[in-house]
């Protein structure tokens, strides 16, 4: 590891007042950052430590939604949303993520700015766009079993890889930022997070010395939730494919619907083709084979990762089938319904 100097940030208001060079990062649980620094992938010069940072641990229940400082841990954002019906995918997508020794370490704020576990942006003695802008991408013609099939570009295919920010994309939150200059701002998490195009070292839409200070989601009704991830191991994985989703129905018409994928973007997939084809229509197996199509349309696939549409497909009817059965079984009605499929 090279050498770096350690300033620590108390409050909100010292971002001002600090030396945020070029090369400087702030470091919050260090779960990403260290092994990225040993692994001489990113080497800052130094590092801002956030884990005095007492006024970012704590999660307000407002009169509208929930704000959750950027220094909550992933257990006690879990362990919070596990008790409100309205956030259960939120608990279930932390839960599936990492181990509990991490998540008991890993904080919002770095969860949602975690690097891809793209095996080449890892491996130093490789082609990497991301890591190393120009050098070219190495996993076009290699191992690209756990890449993208949305929001590719020539320049890179490697995921996201946070479970959180998929269910946090369904949930509609947004977040606030403070700049170095003092100003703050706040950003929808859909459109927080860059597609690589022709920068894939250019994730997200921070700029150097912008602090994430909470995250915000809205209060909402979302019917019955779930967060499904499939994935090679049963803990301790990033997913293959997720799908994080809510659904209200108003006897056979979908009154409200909450969607997004995990694993098969570059980015904390937002399906909104598939979203235009399900909102305010009746729920039946052949909508949601549309409206999977619809999305699948913009599908690329490198080749060994030739298998994850039709995975996709599969969990996302298994996902949005098992949410109808508990919305009708919620409503009085009997049998297994939809059991054709
Ligand atoms: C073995 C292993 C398995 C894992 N499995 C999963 C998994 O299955 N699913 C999953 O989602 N994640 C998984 N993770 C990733 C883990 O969730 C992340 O490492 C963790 O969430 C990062 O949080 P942190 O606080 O430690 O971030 P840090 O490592 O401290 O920081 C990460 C990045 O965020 C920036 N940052 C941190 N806080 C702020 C802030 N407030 N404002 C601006 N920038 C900030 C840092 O500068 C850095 O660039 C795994 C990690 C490991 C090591």
């Amino acid at each position: 590891m090279n050498p770096f100097s350690v300033q620590t940030l108390l409050t909100e208001a010292d971002v001002e007042n600090l030396r945020f060079d070029a090369q400087a990062r702030y470091i919050a649980g260090g779960t990403n950052l260290v092994d990225l620094m040993k692994h001489q992938i990113e080497t800052p010069v130094s590092l801002v430590d956030l884990s005095e940072w007492e006024e970012a641990s704590d999660i307000v229940k407002t009169g509208n939604g929930f704000r959750i400082g950027a220094m909550v841990t992933n257990s006690a954002l879990a362990n919070f949303a596990y008790q409100e019906p309205s956030l259960s995918m939120l608990s279930q997508a932390l839960l599936s993520g990492a181990t509990v020794q991490l998540r008991n370490r890993a904080t919002t704020g770095g969860n949602l700015l975690q690097r891809t576990r793209c095996y080449y942006f890892y491996d130093t003695a490789k082609p990497c766009n991301k890591r190393e802008p120009g050098t070219g991408c190495s996993a076009f013609t290699g191992m690209n079993r756990i890449h993208a099939i949305f929001g590719t570009s020539e320049q890179c295919i490697a995921t996201h890889p946070s479970d959180m920010a998929v269910a946090l994309i369904a949930l509609n939150a947004s977040v606030s930022v403070k700049t170095a200059e003092g100003k703050t701002r706040d950003v929808a998490l859909r459109e927080f997070y860059c597609m690589p195009g022709e920068t894939p070292d250019r994730e997200h839409v921070l700029k150097q010395g912008d602090l994430v200070t909470s995250v915000f989601i809205p209060a909402k009704t979302r019917g019955t939730q779930h967060y499904h991830k499939v994935r090679d191991r049963a803990s301790y994985a990033f997913a293959l494919v997720s799908v994080a989703a809510g659904l209200e129905l108003s006897g056979e018409t979908i009154r409200s619907v909450s969607l997004s994928f995990g694993g098969v973007g570059t980015i904390p997939w937002h399906p909104q083709k598939a979203l235009d084809v399900l909102e305010g229509s009746d729920f039946s197996v052949s909508l949601l084979e549309k409206a999977i199509d619809a999305e699948l349309a913009d599908a690329k696939t490198f080749g060994s990762n030739d298998f994850k549409p039709g995975l996709l497909r599969r969990v996302f009817l298994s996902v949005m089938l098992s949410l109808a059965q508990r919305q009708k079984a919620q409503h009085g009605h009997e049998g297994a319904l939809y059991e054709n499929h």
